[in-house]
């Protein structure tokens, strides 16, 4: 039986996003509400993802990496979850400069990624539409996704890291 295939999936983004929460979401199925933010920790974990076997390994940041140790964790990556929060405006701004760090550290090689508009569940104080995460995604062409790693609605969160697991794969 050929060996089940291993991606190696980073999660970026500000601090204070829901980095943590949203890979403890994805391995527990449950929502962790207070997370060592200074915390960076590797998971592995298994899916069943097309009738396939696929070992995640998942590399959770903590978001105020120095730019050396950043590119460290680029180079490891195969794949990239870019993540921001619907409420904080300045968390949306750090996209942009981190996809550029990708592109940079994995030229001239495509880089997998998706992008994740986090804390749906807080509407009310949103700061950042639905529209405008659409459009950079657009502009990044990759798969985007706005969930809510404590509501998790149509497992959406999943829904993220398979997607990306499928983009690593077709590369
Ligand atoms: P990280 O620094 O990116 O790893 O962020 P954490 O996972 O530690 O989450 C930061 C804070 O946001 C914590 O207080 C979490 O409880 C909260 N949080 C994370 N995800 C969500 C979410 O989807 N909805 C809401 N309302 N709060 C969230
Ligand atoms: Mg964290």
């Amino acid at each position: 039986m050929a060996k089940s295939p291993e991606v190696k999936l980073a999660v970026f983004g500000r601090a204070g996003v829901g980095k943590s929460a949203l890979v403890v979401r994805l391995l527990t199925r449950r929502f962790i509400w207070e997370y060592d933010p200074t915390l960076e920790s590797t998971y592995r974990h298994q899916a069943n993802i097309d009738d396939e076997v696929v070992t995640m390994e998942i590399l959770d940041t903590a978001g105020q990496e120095d730019v050396q140790q950043k590119e460290g964790h680029v180079r490891w990556g195969d794949g990239f979850v870019i993540v921001y929060d619907i409420t904080d405006r300045g968390s949306f701004e750090e996209v942009a400069p981190l996809r550029s760090l990708l592109e940079e550290v994995k030229k001239p090689k495509n880089v997998p990624l998706v992008l994740v508009g986090n804390k749906s569940d807080l509407d009310h104080v949103r700061q950042v539409g639905t529209e405008e995460g659409e459009r950079l995604a657009a502009e990044m062409a990759c798969a985007f996704y706005e969930c809510s790693a404590c509501a998790n609605e149509g497992g959406t969160v999943a829904e993220a890291f398979h997607e990306l697991c499928r983009e690593v794969r077709r590369r």
